[in-house]
């Protein structure tokens, strides 16, 4: 966290001393950004395009293996990938595409499933030694079949992916 106005910087970083130092270095690229006019309390702002450029400068700068600043800095903030590719940093730009593949899978995994049979109540036909329903077609056994004889039931078909 950095408040320039009052002259703080102030870091929690656990005991691996790589990650300390790069979490120390992202506080000072802040700081020796431009404050911004109107910061809201808190929340650390402008993790852009000039930001990134002095972050991975000051990464490189002291010690830390571009390969390694990428990793680490896109672990912890993901929108750190497109600027490290941009700015042309070794493994960057394949880090971006996997992330972004990762999240456009995550994205297709979320959609919501689609009605392939819209509601309905189920009507009972027999089919051979099986049971299904003649709306939707789907077969019906055991537990399911002994409750929708005694009451009638409803479905609903959907599809997921
Ligand atoms: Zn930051
Ligand atoms: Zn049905």
């Amino acid at each position: 966290m950095t408040r320039q106005a009052a002259g703080i910087v102030a870091v929690t970083a656990g005991s691996d001393p790589v990650d300390q130092r790069l979490t120390l270095l992202h506080e000072l690229a802040h700081w020796l950004g431009p404050e911004p006019r109107r910061r809201r309390w808190g929340r650390v702002g402008h993790h852009d395009a000039s930001f990134y450029a002095r972050a991975f400068g000051l990464y490189a700068a002291h010690g830390i293996e571009p390969v390694e600043a990428v990793a680490r800095e896109g672990a912890r903030h993901p929108g750190a990938l497109r600027h490290a590719r941009d700015l042309g940093l070794p493994g960057a730009a394949e880090a971006y595409l996997a992330r972004r593949d990762l999240l456009q899978q995550r994205a297709a995994s979320r959609r919501p499933p689609r009605v392939v049979v819209a509601e309905h109540r189920v009507r009972l036909v027999r089919d051979g030694r099986w049971t299904r329903c003649a709306v939707c077609g789907v077969r019906i056994v055991g537990p399911m079949l002994a409750r929708l004889r005694r009451r009638p039931g409803r479905h609903l078909l959907l599809a997921t992916g």
